[in-house]
């Protein structure tokens, strides 16, 4: 009780403080949404995602002829990489840039339970794997 009255009287200074309590919120719900779609397409089926250490030093890409997603697990988190390659498919309009900021803004706020989900949805979806063992293949939390 103590610790909640403290908390808020920090955050409640001032409308600067009013304004990222909102913009945070707008965020949270933002991924939330973002978090719904890659779930979505990641259950369609439509991609395989192989699993490979020769990907030329990439955390991965995407073959769209072939309807895979590659992720290299000793370069970068699958998990993140996987929220990457899905964000340049939903959004092909986005540069680089704003996919690498957004991918690692969500991974950053990613729950337990949608980390589970993600690697289980690595695993359900996997191919193939090369150079990396699947028992190898373990969620990476921060
Ligand atoms: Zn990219």
């Amino acid at each position: 009780m103590k610790n909640k009255k403290i908390k808020n009287s920090k955050h409640s200074r001032g409308a600067k403080g009013i304004k990222y309590f909102r913009l945070k919120e707008y965020k949270s719900n933002m991924s939330d949404l973002i978090f719904h779609r890659i779930f979505c397409l990641l259950a369609s089926g439509e991609f395989d995602i192989i699993l490979t250490t020769k990907t030329h030093g990439e955390a991965g890409y995407i073959d769209y002829d072939n309807y895979s997603i590659y992720l290299n697990p000793k370069v970068f988190p699958v998990e993140e990489t996987l929220i990457h390659e899905v964000l340049h498919i939903l959004k092909p309009h986005l540069d680089e840039k704003s996919i690498i900021e957004m991918s690692s803004l969500m991974f950053e706020r990613l729950s337990d339970n949608k980390r589970d989900k993600l690697m289980a949805y690595i695993k359900a979806l996997a191919t193939k794997y090369v150079g990396v063992n699947k028992n190898e293949l373990c969620a990476y939390y921060g």
